[in-house]
């Protein structure tokens, strides 16, 4: 059977290091097997759930190269299989009516805290009789409905914690369907995780618990569940939650301050695991030899600085026509691979390269020392065609005819042909700046 995994989003917020790191192992899973890499959003709630938050997904996993098979699906499109797998559940008498209201349920809770016993629901709605249901709907009190779970342990072999053994009587009965009809995520997902045909549920640590009802659902639908396996939980560089802080690590902030998206894949398809984290140049390359196991059961340790140096340290790995379009976006027409190599290593973000193809193509204003000695070496310039040795032979004409070595030779020259204190090796720029450009820079001329 071909491996079907989904990445299942509630667009109720944009996408952060968390879900994404969740999407891209997903992803790499089903593409190391040639399987299916299926999005699903998770929209049953209509309030919370906003088309602008799945455009914003949407946008986000394109950006990190992680596109979908199949087209995507929408759960809120799905309801009536939700309502015709309650109607099943019910008939098997796996889903009850229950009638508390939101602040009963919560001084049961505190009542039950209080005394020391772990705060799962008392299931009081089981033993309501009809009398009793007809006189509460009387009332107007209208019926949310739990799945009635089956006090046993539930076992699976994680495909990332190893085998689990969880006694469900120590889970409330969870609730599958809102007081409104509307049904909630622990149904809608397995309905569909067994529609779809998902083979592998890969997900957060924190829906460990779901997993064990989801488990029972599956069984009482009368379908397999799926493998599963739950990914440790991201957690700051102090081990602190990563949620406080979740506003500045969304993906789009990610994007606006010039974060590579290669360096968030490289960052989280290994932080947690046991293989080193590296810069990749593609998808494909990170792809080879991912193997789920690598992962551990420790909290993974997000450290933003780590990601912006991995973000550079891309840049300066990529060729040229990795970035050749992206080049072209940002309006830099006519670049070459000589100077995408030139200047790569000099960039922390793309956009740097902006300043770089004014220095070797544009205009620039430079900075002139001592006017006399750019004046002699103005015209020590060698005739063109130039190339990388150009440099050297005209800075040993400069020092023989100035005396000036190291520093006092090269730096004038470097401020006043790119009017800056550092960058790419002159030898590689002087050619593509041109000689034309370099007497007009020379003479203190903007150009
Ligand atoms: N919508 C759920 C979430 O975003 C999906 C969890 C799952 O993968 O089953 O947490």
């Amino acid at each position: 059977m071909s491996v079907r995994v989904r990445f299942a989003p509630s667009p109720t917020g944009k996408l952060h290091v968390g879900n994404a790191r969740t999407a891209l192992v997903n992803w790499l899973f089903a593409r190391a097997v040639k399987g299916t890499f299926i999005l699903r959003f998770d929209d049953t709630d209509a309030q919370r759930s906003e088309a602008r938050y799945a455009d914003s997904i949407r946008d986000d996993l394109l950006w990190l190269g992680l596109s979908w098979n199949e087209n995507e699906y929408h759960q809120s499109a799905r309801l009536s299989l939700y309502a015709q797998a309650a109607e099943k559940l019910e008939k098997a008498g796996r889903l009850y009516p229950c009638y508390e209201t939101v602040e009963e349920l919560d001084l049961q809770r505190k009542v039950q805290l209080a005394r020391h016993q772990p705060p799962v629901y008392n299931r009081a709605a089981l033993r309501l009789s009809d009398a009793d249901k007809q006189r509460l709907e009387a009332e107007g009190r209208k019926p949310h409905w739990r799945f009635r779970l089956e006090h046993r342990k539930v076992e699976w072999n994680d495909r990332i914690r190893g085998h689990a053994a969880i006694d469900a009587a120590s889970l409330s009965d969870p609730v599958l369907i809102r007081a409104d009809g509307v049904p909630l995520y622990t149904l809608s997902s397995v309905v569909d995780d067994v529609d779809l045909h998902v083979t592998h549920v890969i997900r957060g640590e924190d829906h460990v618990t779901n997993t064990v009802s989801q488990i029972q659902i599956f069984e009482a639908l009368g379908a397999k569940a799926p493998e599963f396996a739950h990914l440790a939980l991201l957690v700051g560089r102090e081990g602190e939650g990563l949620s406080k802080r979740i506003g500045s690590l969304s993906l789009e902030s990610l994007r606006d301050e010039g974060i590579e998206a290669m360096a968030v894949n490289s960052l989280l398809a290994r932080l947690g695991s046991a293989k080193p984290i590296e810069p990749f140049r593609s998808l494909e390359a990170l792809d080879a030899g991912f193997n789920l196991h690598d992962f551990g059961r420790a909290p993974a340790r997000f450290d933003p600085a780590e990601l912006r140096a991995l973000s550079s340290a891309v840049l300066h790995r990529y060729e040229f026509s990795d970035v050749e379009h992206r080049l072209t976006a940002l309006g830099l027409t006519g670049t070459t691979p000589e100077f995408w190599l030139a200047i790569r290593g000099n960039l922390e973000r793309l956009t740097d390269a902006r300043d770089w193809w004014s220095v070797t193509a544009g205009a620039i204003a430079p900075v002139i020392d001592d006017p006399g000695f750019a004046t002699t070496a103005a015209s020590l310039l060698p005739e063109e065609p130039w190339d990388e040795s150009t440099w050297t032979m005209w800075t040993s004409a400069v020092r023989a005819a100035t005396g000036r070595k190291g520093k006092e030779l090269y730096m004038p020259l470097r401020r006043a042909l790119t009017a800056r204190e550092q960058g790419p090796e002159l030898k590689a720029l002087l050619p593509m700046i041109g000689r034309v450009r370099a007497a007009a820079r020379l003479s203190g001329k903007e150009a």
